[in-house]
């Protein structure tokens, strides 16, 4: 089986929404999330829609920002706040007319750009890789991985996840597994043995750095999450009629058809 993060996360949230979308290849429908089922702390976030593009359009300003400082260009904030409107704006948006988002993320980008974090060597940019798990019966699972920002930090490395959105709990849950697949997957991502590696979650939105635990623990629960997702896709076990009671159907896009919705609330109409 070949998978990349999302489509196991996508699995471990809700394996019919994972049925619909890579058995099924049914396009996800653009609905408005059911607020009234949202868990706490997600109901003040911005639509999902725009979210998801200004955070593509963050991740690339970001990007060519940080290779210009890599490269010697002194870390301004005026300069990856202009990107960021640049990049916003190729993509449609205008994120100064966002009173909601823009001055708490104008703010956080220029609070990220002043701090420790964009001196630190980088290792690798947006990079990808493969992590392969075999199973106790020589199955093998191929899990394509891709991190935001991998540097040096502390004798050892730092793997950095990048968030526009501050993630409310059941996100902040799938950021923490995803991270913990990267430390287990260090060595393929790097390539090299690292000594200590730190796990950060960083919210552009507040500058807010959330230091992710990777103890052999961790990892290990990490890891057996990663065979329980994948053997359940390899079984095609995709019911959830008995059990995934916390399925995140009101912000899935097949929440008014499917018919096993939690959320069926229709988007008020304009
Ligand atoms: S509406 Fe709910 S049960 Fe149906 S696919 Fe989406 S998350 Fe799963």
């Amino acid at each position: 089986l070949r998978a990349s993060f999302t489509e196991l996360s996508t699995y471990a949230g809700c394996p019919l929404k994972y049925r619909y979308l890579h058995v099924d290849g049914r396009q996800e429908p653009e609905v408005e999330p059911d607020w009234s089922h949202a868990p706490q702390g997600a109901v003040d976030l911005a639509p999902l829609r725009y979210d998801r593009l200004l955070g593509e359009a963050v991740h690339a300003a970001l990007r060519r920002w940080q290779a210009d400082v890599d490269r010697g260009t002194r870390a301004r904030p005026d300069d990856l706040v202009r990107a960021v409107l640049e990049a916003a704006r190729l993509v449609g948006l205008d994120p100064e007319e966002s009173d909601r988002t823009w001055p708490a993320l104008a703010s956080g980008l220029r609070a990220y750009a002043v701090g420790p974090w964009p001196a630190r060597h980088t290792i690798y940019l947006e990079h990808s890789a493969m992590h392969r798990i075999a199973d106790a019966n020589g199955h093998e699972l191929q899990l394509h991985l891709r991190a935001d920002r991998i540097t040096s930090f502390d004798g050892g490395i730092a793997i950095i996840d990048f968030k526009t959105v501050p993630p409310h709990a059941l996100q902040l849950r799938a950021d923490t597994w995803q991270l913990r697949t990267y430390a287990i997957a260090a060595e393929e991502l790097v390539g090299f043995r690292p000594h200590g590696i730190r796990l950060s979650l960083i919210d552009l939105r507040s500058n807010a750095e959330t230091e992710i635990a990777s103890g052999a623990a961790q990892l290990r629960l990490a890891h057996k999450q990663i065979l329980a997702a994948w053997s359940g896709i390899a079984a095609r076990r995709f019911s959830v009629a008995r059990g995934h009671r916390d399925r995140p159907c009101w912000s899935c896009g097949f929440r008014l058809e499917c018919r096993h919705s939690l959320a069926t609330a229709r988007p008020a109409v304009a």
